[in-house]
């Protein structure tokens, strides 16, 4: 047996199975996995030795914190604790008051470990445990995060997990919400100076997710709400192998609320801040025909934003125009629709709304027709200055709010909308609260993993 091995089994007898174990496997696969086993119960030992070590070591006892009086030892107790590489057991040093105050007693070094004094499970494991959650069902985060670390949890506890750490994440929000209404900007986020000169470009969509009908019961038909997601990127664009320009976002940012527009506007503006927008060279805003997003792009972006409102959203609306008035002469529709659209695509405007006062002076116009083409005309004329498509293309910005709409049904679909899969108002908070995190980059801000030392 080499010299290693041997000192290990020497060290403690329980890991001789586990070298044995490794000794009798045939395929390099068999070994390394059984290697794994005895490199985490190593660790576990290791950790377990430095841990007794620093519950023993003498301490300068602390005062209580109700009375002020020196706290007395009571011995040395027990603690337990599901780590990332095991459980681990170890015995320290707690104290209590003399004088009986109703404080209990505390260990001065679980504290210093950064533990809570009802935590069974170490942070690492709730850190891996809650990014598998952003992406998969909670059974299946629990199925994975046991093939990669050995370790079981159930998914009930990553969902406990989830709903801990998303609170956290709501409150962390709430906070700088509440700082932004008293005026007080928060500080953007520092960009390279290349990506400070590429076009901010702000978004939003709604997207419907899928909820039980009332809370703590699983009874009842899916109610279907909707999320308002807003998406905040630099615009950059970049030649492929072809020699072709393809534009990209980069600085990637999403804000999402299952709310009205009141509480979608506020935590867009607060992202829109830190995103640069009171500093940015040029603001694009891209969206398609919802009403309520306009209506907040008019109360708090217009001022600095460039306005553009989805080029196939417009077109959709020709059509819906043309086949109203000329029902039933699809040929003639469809060259009608063919004209306007590409009039607009050019940015003549004028020659669309011109075409369709015409066509409602028709005599005979049946009164459906007259409404929906009035309707088209009244649509075009307030979004004039969203639709000026060819000025837009010529300044390199994107006419079709595609991109937009992508990153916003990515961040509910992907996650929220699986087979069989419905959600409380307060779990399906807490998971989007972390996957916002997660795609953010806040995700690890939330898991302090780093105690400051004492
Ligand atoms: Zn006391």
């Amino acid at each position: 047996m080499s010299c290693l091995s041997e000192t290990i089994a020497q060290s403690d007898p329980a890991l001789q199975v586990l070298i044995d174990k490794i000794k009798a496997t045939a395929s390099l696969g068999m070994l390394i996995l059984a290697a794994w086993q005895l490199g985490r119960a190593v660790g576990v030992k290791v950790v377990e030795e430095v841990l007794n070590e620093r519950g023993q070591a003498p301490d300068d006892g602390g005062v209580c914190g109700q009375c002020g009086r020196k706290l007395e030892s009571k011995g040395q107790k027990p603690r337990e604790m599901v780590t990332l590489l095991g459980v681990v057991k170890w015995r320290r040093r707690v104290r209590g008051c003399r004088g009986g105050c109703g404080q209990g007693q505390v260990a001065p070094t679980d504290e210093a470990l950064g533990l809570h004094p009802s935590q069974r499970t170490s942070l690492e494991v709730k850190w891996l445990a809650c990014a598998l959650a952003v992406f998969v069902p909670f059974e299946i985060a629990a199925v994975l995060f046991e093939l990669l670390t050995g370790i079981k949890v159930s998914s009930k506890s990553i969902w406990g997990w989830v709903q801990e750490r998303g609170q956290v994440a709501m409150e962390q929000l709430n906070s700088q919400l509440a700082v932004l209404e008293q005026e007080v900007l928060p500080a953007e986020d520092v960009l390279t100076s290349a990506t400070q000169v590429l076009p901010l470009l702000i978004g939003a969509d709604g997207v419907m997710a899928p909820f039980r009908p009332t809370a703590g019961s699983r009874q009842g038909k899916t109610v279907w709400r909707e999320v308002k997601v807003g998406v905040l990127a630099r615009l950059g664009e970049r030649i492929t192998r072809t020699g072709k320009r393809v534009p990209y976002l980069s600085q990637r940012r999403l804000v999402a609320v299952l709310g009205d527009i009141e509480a979608f506007g506020a935590r867009l503006w607060l992202a829109s801040i830190q995103q640069g927008l009171l500093s940015s060279p040029h603001v694009v805003w891209l969206s398609d025909g919802g009403q309520g997003f306009w209506r907040l792009f008019d109360e708090r972006f217009a001022t600095y934003a460039t306005g553009v409102l989805d080029f196939y959203h417009a077109a959709q609306n020709l059509w819906k125009g043309s086949k109203s008035w000329l029902d039933g002469r699809t040929q003639r529709a469809r060259n009608w629709f063919v004209k306007a659209r590409r009039r607009l695509r050019r940015g003549k405007t004028n020659k669309v709304l011109a075409d369709i006062e015409a066509a409602l002076d028709l005599e005979g116009l049946p009164p459906g027709a007259h409404q929906s083409l009035t309707n088209l005309y009244n649509y075009l004329d307030k979004h004039r200055d969203h639709i000026d498509y060819a000025k837009f293309k010529k300044s390199g910005l994107p006419i079709g709010s595609g991109i937009v709409e992508s990153a916003c049904k990515w961040l509910i679909q992907q996650r929220f909308k699986g087979v069989g899969m419905r959600w409380s108002e307060d779990g399906f908070n807490h998971l989007l609260h972390l996957r916002l995190a997660w795609v953010n980059g806040r995700f690890d801000d939330l898991f302090p993993l780093n105690v400051p030392p004492n």
